[in-house]
C-alpha cells in the first residue's frame, strides 16, 4: 500500500466532515456513524468510491463484495466504476438460490448471514467492503461464507474502523495476513 499523502488527509478531512454520529442509537451507549450525509454528497461519495476503487485495484480484486445493507451502498458504485464484480453478502432468507450460510455470535444470541454458493469463479480475488468495522464479526462470518464458497478474499475495506472494538484483532484470528484498510478510524 502507498503511504499517506496531503491528498489523504483532504479525503479523511472532507469523508470526517460528512459522517454524523448519533448518540444513544439505536440503543444507549452506542454511538452511531450516520453516513447518510456523505452518501448525499457526490464529491464526498464519489471520493470516498475512488479511493475504495483504488484500494480494490491494487489488491487485485475481481470481485467485490458488499454486506448489507450499508456495504451494498458502498460496493456497488466500486464495482462499477472498477470494473469488478459485486457480489451481496444477505441476512438470512433473502437469497433466492442455493446457499452457504455462516452463524456468527452478537453481543446477545446470534445471527446468520449467507451468500450464493454458485458467486465466483475459480481465480476470483475478492475485496469486503462495508461501512463500519465494530467488533469484526460480521466481516469475519463473511469472510468465511467466501471460504465455503471456494474463493480467495485479499482484503477488508471499510469507511470507519472503530479501533476500540478490535475487530481488527477477529480478523487476524480469521486470517492473519489479510490486509485491513480503512479510511477513517476512530
Ligand atoms: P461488527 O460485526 O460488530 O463489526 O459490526 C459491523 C456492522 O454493524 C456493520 O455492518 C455496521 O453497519 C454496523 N455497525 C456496528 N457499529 C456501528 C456504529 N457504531 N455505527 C454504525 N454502524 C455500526
Amino acid at each position: 500500500m502507498t503511504q499517506p499523502t496531503a491528498e489523504a488527509a483532504d479525503l479523511s478531512a472532507l469523508l470526517t466532515s460528512r459522517i454524523r454520529d448519533v448518540v444513544d442509537y439505536p440503543k444507549p451507549g452506542i454511538v452511531f456513524k450516520d453516513i447518510t450525509p456523505l452518501l448525499a454528497d457526490p464529491a464526498a461519495f464519489g471520493a470516498m468510491t475512488a479511493e475504495f476503487v483504488r484500494i480494490a485495484t491494487e489488491l487485485g480484486a475481481t470481485k467485490v463484495v458488499g454486506l448489507e445493507a450499508r456495504g451494498f451502498i458502498l460496493a456497488a458504485p466500486v464495482a462499477v466504476e472498477g470494473g469488478f464484480g459485486f457480489v451481496p453478502v444477505r441476512k438470512a432468507g433473502k437469497l433466492p438460490g442455493e446457499v452457504f450460510a455462516v452463524t456468527y455470535q452478537l453481543e446477545y444470541g446470534e445471527a446468520v448471514l449467507e451468500i450464493h454458493r454458485d458467486s465466483f469463479q475459480p481465480g476470483d480475488r475478492v475485496l469486503i467492503v462495508d461501512d463500519v468495522l465494530a467488533t469484526g464479526g460480521t466481516a469475519a462470518a463473511s469472510l468465511r461464507a467466501i471460504g465455503e464458497c471456494g474463493a480467495e478474499t485479499v482484503g477488508v475495506a471499510v469507511l470507519i474502523e472503530l479501533g476500540f472494538l478490535n475487530g481488527r484483532a477477529r480478523l487476524a484470528a480469521e486470517s492473519p495476513k489479510l490486509p485491513v484498510l480503512t479510511l477513517l478510524s476512530v
